[in-house]
């Protein structure tokens, strides 16, 4: 499933592709996604150029000078650009189709993944406004983690992973900060003090850049026409690694499940 890096990757893979470039039209070959798409989103987009690509969370948003088109990849969902004229396969589902020639194309097998427009802004949008900072807003920090989770016996995993809180930490990062943190992700968010959630901010901002800097190696994959999403494969600390040894100190990392999600955690380096 895409993350805020692999989202974050896209976002710097397509900028150079879409910056400042005039729509032609769109196509919908699919309108059943997570919402349904607008029937007359080729008219509402047409003309317009393309003034920013911004990403917020998860969510990537082109400014289209009247509205803003926000698309999610979903759990399966990839973007990519291909020449306008290639002929789409089964789970290509949207294009954004440039003056130029060149389509911002959209393959989603499970259809999970959203294409809205919102001609507002897109911070007032019902899916937007409620979210928590970004991971690397100053308004991420330490005192915000702290003042937040005062009696709360939430396990600090959850806690992370809450949008209200900070937005876009998925289950692999959280498990990876925590780890790189020394925190155990049962313990209570309420209980953990100020430096170690200083410590933690830190960490969790090194995981997403190192996320992100490997994302960079595969850019090329993503601009390409040739069908690889461009993820990147990370060497995890814990995340999947039930049973291996940890990196650091060689004792058996333990899976468990918190919550809903599935965590790993080094008993030995993690309290
Ligand atoms: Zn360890």
């Amino acid at each position: 499933m895409p993350e805020l890096p692999e989202v974050e990757t896209a976002r710097r893979g397509l900028e150079p592709w879409l910056l400042n470039q005039r729509i032609r039209s769109a196509v919908l070959r699919h309108r059943g996604m997570r919402w349904p798409v607008r029937a007359d989103l080729p008219r509402l987009v047409a003309g317009h150029s393309i003034r920013s690509v911004g990403r917020r969370s998860k969510y990537l948003l082109l400014d289209c000078e009247t509205g803003w088109l926000i698309l999610h990849l979903g759990m399966s969902g990839s973007l990519r650009m291909v020449p306008a004229q290639q002929v789409p396969g089964k789970h290509d589902h949207f294009d954004l189709v440039l003056e130029n020639g060149q389509a911002l194309r959209l393959t989603d097998p499970r259809r999970f993944g959203a294409v809205i427009w919102e001609p507002g802004e897109p911070a007032h949008h019902k899916l937007l406004r409620g979210l928590g900072p970004e991971p690397f807003d100053a308004a991420f920090d330490a005192k915000w983690l702290h003042a937040r989770t005062r009696g709360r016996s939430a396990p600090i995993k959850n806690v992370l992973m809450d949008s209200h809180i900070v937005c876009g930490v998925g289950n692999i990062y959280a498990n990876e900060s925590l780890f790189r943190a020394g925190i155990h992700p049962s313990r209570a968010a309420g209980r953990i003090s100020l430096p170690r959630y200083a410590r933690l901010v830190q960490e969790v901002r090194a995981t997403l850049n190192a996320a992100i800097a490997a994302g960079g190696s595969t850019l090329r994959d993503f601009v390409q026409a040739d069908g690889s999403p461009g993820y990147f494969q990370q060497q995890y600390f814990v995340y999947g690694r039930q049973g291996e040894a940890c990196r650091r100190c060689g004792t058996p990392v333990r899976g468990v499940r918190i919550g809903q999600r599935s965590a790993f955690y080094c008993p030995r380096c993690q309290k």
